[in-house]
């Protein structure tokens, strides 16, 4: 079994925090799809869509493809086996230095590479947070304030 320090990201996100490791937003996506599946809710939402409150049911088959692409978010491993993005420029920095995690580089705090998990959804900077967390108090103390 994985230590607990293996499933920190270089980055600094702990993957069990990422519903990409955890599949918990995939696994709810896949099944909402079935059940509308199974309620015929294709041929459904075009009749309910007529009525002024379901007027928004006509965007049915959009909300059913961006639960598809919401269904394949599933990482197939923690960063450190293999998981996230296969191109993770973060990671192929990291591991060029030969640093266990950014929390040990001395440019993580005006990282440009880092920045782009911004642009990825990070808009609080937790990898930020958890950084100069792990920083101070290392990893395995850092792992301890986390309950999964
Ligand atoms: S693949 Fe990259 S962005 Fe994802 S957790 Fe690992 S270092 Fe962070
Ligand atoms: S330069 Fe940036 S991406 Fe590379 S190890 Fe340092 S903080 Fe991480």
């Amino acid at each position: 079994m994985a230590r607990k320090t293996d499933l920190i990201g270089y980055c600094g996100i702990y993957c069990p925090d990422c519903p990409s490791y955890t599949h918990s937003t995939a696994n709810l996506a896949r099944d909402l799809r079935s059940e509308f599946r199974r309620h015929k809710f294709d041929k459904v939402a075009p009749v309910l869509a007529k009525i002024p409150q379901y007027q928004t049911f006509k965007h049915y088959d959009k909300a059913y493809e961006f639960l598809g692409a919401i269904a394949k978010m599933r990482c197939k491993g923690a960063c450190k086996a293999g998981g996230g993005g296969p191109g993770c420029p973060i990671r192929k920095c990291a591991t060029k230095i030969r640093l266990p995690g950014c929390w040990k580089c001395d440019s993580f705090q005006d990282c440009k590479t880092l920045r782009t998990l911004e642009e990825y959804g990070d808009t609080n900077r937790l990898y930020l947070k958890n950084l100069r967390k792990i920083r101070r108090i290392g990893p395995a103390a850092f792992v301890k304030t986390k309950t999964t």
